[in-house]
């Protein structure tokens, strides 16, 4: 028997002012995109964008329904966007933001578990790690340098292959 054990580095800004100008203008797309969520439901607004290799921001917004399982995050709506607009390039970085049904929030908002798997597989496609940049209406903002560091021992095509 082996003991061992993980270790997931992130940085942690004070706030959006802090952060790397493009990182925070990518974090006020996704700031933008919130507006356009579809959340009569939850009403918790979360808004993503997301920046490809060659320079285009797209967002996307969560998008509920009245059948609860049919509805998609913001993530993934603008994955699809980003895959339907342009496909084949790759994604570089994912910013992530929310406001709460009080028109706040200051805890930075994380990747549900299928958007990590969704990620995971963006990153696995393209060969290139997807940084995260997660933050909230105000607060700090956490960043990851790769997706599936969120994602430990993912479950991949991989299994499902020979080697
Ligand atoms: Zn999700």
């Amino acid at each position: 028997m082996k003991q061992t054990s993980l270790q997931i580095p992130f940085q942690i800004f004070k706030d959006i002012h802090s952060l790397d100008p493009a990182d925070a203008q990518l974090l006020e797309s996704a700031k933008s995109a919130t507006r356009d969520a579809y959340a009569p439901y939850s009403k918790f607004k979360v808004g993503a964008a997301i920046r490809l290799l060659n320079g285009h921001i797209l967002s996307g917004s969560n998008q509920e329904n009245a059948s609860f399982p049919a509805g998609l995050c913001a993530e993934r709506v603008a994955l699809s966007a980003a895959s339907a607009a342009f496909p084949g390039i790759a994604v570089t970085d994912l910013a992530l933001t929310y406001v709460n049904e009080s028109g706040d929030g200051n805890r930075p908002i994380s990747p549900c578990g299928i958007c990590r798997q969704t990620l995971a597989e963006y990153e696995q496609r393209f060969g290139m790690p997807i940084r995260l940049i997660l933050g909230a209406i105000r607060g700090e903002v956490f960043v990851f340098n790769r997706a599936t560091d969120l994602l430990p021992f993912a479950f991949s095509s991989w299994e499902m292959t020979s080697h």
